[in-house]
């Protein structure tokens, strides 16, 4: 990775860090416990939601170097694995149209998705919009430009959210919001 043209840092001086021995156990994920997790908190499931269906919300995230980053968790309790068929397909519908909706925005070239999962046993699932003519920025790289951009105004990210809820309705139904 630090020959390719979008590393983002200076490959002179880097290190990687030494390898670790094997943990003893993998630890607990927030949520691991249904019971516990943020979405029995009705104060933080409702926290950035701009829209949702019966099923699913789709949060944002606080203004980053990244255009719009938006987060789409369904409302159940489930993890990626067991994600019922029905929601299943419903998630693979929804990618497609997070994914149109935000790179029909005309400062976005690429909407980048993905899944760690590391964190949070709720499932969640990332959209990163990748501006457009900024080749640098282009790849998985981005989700790390995110950090270290200076982050955009409130007022052009809220902007992109009302033109991406809007496009989403359209595309799938839901209401903007929780
Ligand atoms: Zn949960």
């Amino acid at each position: 990775m630090p020959f390719w043209e979008i590393f983002p840092f200076e490959a002179e001086g880097l290190r990687l860090k030494p390898i670790e021995p094997l943990m003893d156990a993998e630890p607990p994920r927030g949520g691991e416990d249904p019971a516990t997790c943020r979405c029995q908190d009705p104060d933080h499931v409702d926290e950035g939601v701009v829209w949702s269906n019966e099923r699913w919300r789709l949060h944002v995230g606080e203004p980053s170097g990244a255009p719009l980053v938006l987060f789409l968790i369904p409302r159940a309790h489930h993890d990626i694995a067991d994600l019922p068929p029905d929601l299943a397909a419903e998630l693979g519908q929804l990618m497609v149209a997070i994914t149109g909706a935000v790179e029909a925005l005309p400062s976005v070239a690429r909407c980048h998705m993905s899944r760690w999962g590391d964190g949070g046993a709720h499932a969640h699932f990332f959209f990163i919009a990748r501006p457009a003519l900024h080749g640098q920025f282009r790849g998985t790289c981005m989700a790390l430009w995110d950090d270290f951009l200076p982050p955009v105004p409130v007022e052009v990210r809220d902007a992109n959210v009302d033109f991406v809820v809007d496009e989403l309705v359209a595309r799938v139904g839901g209401q903007p919001g929780g």
